[in-house]
This record gives structure tokens, sequence and C-alpha cells, in this order.
């Protein structure tokens, strides 16, 4: 296929499954739904702290164990908190931050994201940032300057030659779990957008080379028309992908 950048498939589980061996379940089955036929993508999965080293240990290396947040602090009165060490020690590449749930249900400011962010890269370990507008924002036209905004707090002080290890996710806020998945049009005007703002933040070259995925009910419906864009380079997964054939046909879309 003609994908301008390595398509990255990712898989966030949120607050699910409730037990360990579902959890192992799931991993099993969406790590042999990846084969030789599956397309040339890199796969992620954002897992609950509690899982995460076990999933690891069951995935056989075919995809990488996310976190799906951090506490942007390094050490101390934190209670309840999670550092970047922490997760980084135990073999993490991959962290999620700015997540419209952080930001709606737990209050997550662009500041504080942004401090997620960069203790993420000063760790070493890659982010996932997320942004997206509202229905009304949608409605009124701003899903550009609400993105913008989002990507120009987001990253704020995020230096170039560690862009390689950001990828952003755009997620309407009105298609997430709403069933309600953008059209593939809607998601590329936005995504060629965001784009734009990367290369006035940066440059043009650096903008190609970072990737940028669509988040919001995506399915096997609606995963062929998304990857088909030229601006979609992957997607973030939520209800699918605690499912094996579902998040398994994502993965190997067409
Ligand atoms: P969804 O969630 O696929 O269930 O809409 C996406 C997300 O919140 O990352």
């Amino acid at each position: 296929s003609a994908h301008a950048r390595k398509p990255l498939i990712s898989g966030n589980w949120k607050l699910n499954p409730q037990t360990k061996e579902e959890a192992l379940t799931l991993a099993r089955g969406i790590a042999s739904a990846i084969t030789d036929s599956t397309p040339d993508v890199d796969v992620a999965l954002f897992v609950p702290y509690v899982f995460i080293e076990s999933t690891m240990s069951v995935v056989g290396g075919k995809l990488s164990v996310g976190a799906e947040g951090v506490c942007p602090h390094s050490n101390g009165a934190y209670t309840g908190g999670i550092s970047t060490s922490m997760i980084k020690s135990i073999g993490v590449d991959w962290v999620l931050a700015g997540h419209s749930e952080r930001r709606e249900i737990f209050g997550e400011t662009d500041y504080y994201i942004n401090a997620q962010c960069l203790k993420i890269l000063d760790e070493g370990m890659s982010v996932m940032l997320c942004i997206g507008e509202s229905l009304a924002e949608f409605e009124a036209d701003l899903a550009g300057s609400v993105c913008a905004t989002q990507l120009k707090k987001g990253l704020k002080g995020v230096r170039k030659e560690d862009l390689d290890r950001v990828a952003i996710a755009y997620e309407p806020v009105w298609a997430i779990g709403t069933g309600k998945v953008a059209t593939p049009e809607i998601a590329q005007s936005v995504h060629a957008k965001c784009r734009d703002i990367l290369a006035g933040m940066y440059d043009r070259e650096t903008a190609n080379m970072i990737r940028i995925l669509y988040g919001g009910s995506v399915t096997p419906d609606s995963i062929d028309d998304l990857m088909a864009m030229p601006d979609i380079d992957g997607a973030l997964v939520g209800g699918a992908s605690l499912d094996i054939n579902k998040f398994g046909r994502i993965v190997n879309f067409n």
C-alpha cells in the first residue's frame, strides 16, 4: 500500500477488562490475529497499569504494550500516581496523553498534559497525544482551531528531534464511544489541518514524518476507508479493541 508513514494501529482498553484472566485472553487473541499476511503496521495496546507486564509476557513481541497515562511528577508525595521512571523500568515504550476522558472527567489541563508529554519524551519513551473538538465546537466549525490550540499547548517545548517519538491521535469527542465515526472526508480534512499546524510549529519535512491517527468509533466497517485517506496514518480504537475479531480485522485493514 502507498502509505506515506508506517501505519500505527492502537487499542485503548480504558477501564477494561475487569480481570487479569480476561486481559490475557484478549491480548493473546489480538497477538494471534497479527500474522505474516498482516499489513506492514505497528500495533500498540494501551492497557491498565496492572495488566501491563502480564500482557507483555503473552504477546510474543508482536505488539507494543503501552500505559494509558502517567503522573508527570518525578517522585514523592503524589498518592496513586505512576511515574515515567516506573513504567519505563518495566519496559514500556508508549504512553497515552491528553485523552478527552482525562481532560473531561479527571480535569487534566493542556498545561498538565504538556508536562506529561515532556516527561515521557525525557524518559526516552514515545507519547501519543490525543486531541479533538467537542460536538458544539464541531458544529461551530472550530475543529481546526481547537486542534491547533491543543497541539501548540500539548507540544510546547517539545524539541524537533524528539518528534520521531510523538504520534497524534485526532479524536473528535462527538465520535468517541458514540458509534458516530467521522466520515473519512471529515477526518482527512482535520488531519491535513493538523499536519499544517505541525508544519507551522516545526517545518514541513518534520510534519510529514509525524503519524496522525484517527480515533472515535472505529470498527471493521470503517477502518478501510479511513486508512485510504492520505493523512490518516492509523487508528486509536476503544470499544472495538476489546473484541478479538473486531480488532483483529482492524489490524488487518485493506
Ligand atoms: P471508541 O474510543 O473507539 O470506543 O470510540 C476511542 C478512544 O476513546 O480512544
